[in-house]
């Protein structure tokens, strides 16, 4: 088993689209930032990355890469994916907290657990979606993001010992 940890924030602007976990919300503010500013998938990238210990998300995909603007968050947690399963580990399950100020994210909850489930074959009931309000953080125009996972070794010969050859 590995557990692994991952973080992120984005600054709300005006006149973008807001995307967390994959789902566009209606808002008159988005995240931005290099790609499409999804601060759900990009903590949950980070922490498959970290729970393998690969490079992190900013490693692998440079903020200052052409490539990456305005790109597809599905496509980072994708390759996060491929490099757990190369790895030889599964996912079992992912929980995160969001914080943000607006827009509420009880009514998308629903929605977003669904979209994660689809982009990491985690089943809804193994994946957390927790919202908080910055109480006192003085972050209101960003939104913050965590998120843990946890690996299981796929191979069935996980934790056993090494058979010895026979006495001859
Ligand atoms: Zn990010």
């Amino acid at each position: 088993m590995k557990i692994g940890y991952g973080w992120d924030s984005h600054e709300f602007k005006r006149g973008i689209p807001l995307k967390i976990g994959g789902v566009e919300i209606a808002h008159e503010k988005g995240l931005g930032g290099h790609s499409d500013g999804d601060v759900l998938l990009h903590a949950i990238t980070d922490a498959l990355l970290g729970a393998i210990a690969a490079p992190d998300i900013g490693t692998l995909f440079s903020p200052s890469d052409p490539r990456w603007e305005g790109a597809d968050s599905a496509v980072f947690l994708g390759e996060a994916l491929r490099r757990v399963a190369a790895a030889g580990y599964k996912v079992l399950n992912i929980d995160s907290t969001l914080i943000l100020s607006t827009p509420k994210i009880g009514p998308h909850a629903n929605a977003l657990r669904d979209r994660v489930s689809q982009l990491t074959a985690v089943p809804p009931d193994c994946i957390g979606i927790k919202a908080k309000t910055p109480e006192g953080m003085g972050t209101e125009n960003a939104a913050i993001a965590h998120a843990v996972v946890l690996l299981q070794k796929i191979s069935t010969t996980a934790g056993r010992k090494p058979t010895k050859k026979p006495r001859s």
